[in-house]
């Protein structure tokens, strides 16, 4: 029988999961197919318990429910605790769902291996909501003791990142109104905000690129479209560039190896995003 695999999320319409999914399926010979559901929040629970019920194998879970699918599950990765976000969803033993978090690994192993934050690395991240908060997890897991500024145009929601996450980094809020100052001085630039985000691509986050430079490497969260302004100006600039596709597809591969134990086909997986984006 065919193996049936979801996203749970509001809208789901302009998903790239589907298609990113079900290639690694055919590509890998397994029977199994991968759809997308849009739950609407008051279904959230019938939803969890009702997927079960029908056999489902996993699934993954998208903007909005990330953080209500984490409160409602007692099994938990660790990546999923610290994130207090799930995204991805396991038959459990005797759990409703084991909640993963697969955007933090998916992030991590968005950086060729040469190219990732260290220890001793200076990152300014800009904005301070769930991506933020996947990026930080995986600083937390991978880079712990990385100096880290979070700069937000709402200083509350950058202030409960400080207060999560100041254990495992050394983390300080910037204003929104700093953020050129702070982007100038770090080794790596998170952009986590949606501007630039089709179809407003001619907005950039920095007003004046000559804060960015040579040796710097900026990354862009954003993938629609691929090659967003803030990652043409870094590479005006001379700085690295790693575009919002690669955590994409590092999260639906991350995925797809916890549910089936298969390698996934990463580079086809990316192939189709990119076909999908054009
Ligand atoms: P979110 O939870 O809504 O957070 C967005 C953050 O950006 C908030 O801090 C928000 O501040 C800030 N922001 C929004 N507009 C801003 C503006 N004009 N100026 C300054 N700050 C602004 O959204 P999210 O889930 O983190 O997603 C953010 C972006 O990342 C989206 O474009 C999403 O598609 C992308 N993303 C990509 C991947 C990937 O795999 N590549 C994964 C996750 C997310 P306020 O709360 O004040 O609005």
């Amino acid at each position: 029988m065919q193996d049936i695999y979801g996203l749970i999320g509001y809208p789901v319409g302009h998903s790239l999961s589907p298609a990113m999914m079900n290639a690694a399926f055919d590509a890998t010979g397994l029977d199994a197919r991968y759809a997308a559901f849009a739950v609407a929040k008051e279904d959230i629970d019938a939803a969890l318990l009702g997927m079960r019920v029908l056999g489902i194998r996993g699934a993954n879970v998208t903007i909005p429910h990330k953080e209500a699918v984490f409160r409602r599950l007692t099994s938990l990765s660790q990546e999923a605790q610290i994130a207090k976000a799930v995204n991805t969803l396991v038959p459990g033993a005797d759990a409703l769902w084991t909640g993963y978090n697969t955007d933090v690994e998916g992030w991590w192993h968005s950086f060729e291996a040469t190219m990732r934050p260290k220890g001793s690395s200076q990152v300014a991240i800009l904005g301070a909501g769930g991506a933020a908060r996947a990026v930080l997890t995986g600083l937390s897991i991978h880079a712990t003791g990385a100096n880290v500024v979070v700069l937000a145009r709402r200083h509350t929601q950058a202030q409960q990142l400080l207060d999560e996450f100041s254990s495992h980094l050394n983390v300080i809020g910037g204003s929104w109104d700093e953020r050129h100052e702070y982007v100038n001085d770090a080794d790596f630039i998170i952009q986590t905000t949606p501007i630039g985000m089709w179809p407003n691509s001619h907005e950039s986050c920095l007003a004046d690129d000559r804060c960015l430079h040579k040796g710097q490497v900026v990354q862009d969260l954003v993938y629609r479209p691929l090659s967003t302004k803030l990652l043409v100006q870094a590479e005006s600039r001379g700085a690295a560039v790693v575009d919002g596709a690669r955590m994409l597809v590092g999260q639906g591969a991350r995925a797809f190896e916890l549910w089936t134990g298969k390698p996934a086909p990463v580079d086809l997986m990316r192939q189709v995003v990119l076909e999908q984006l054009q």
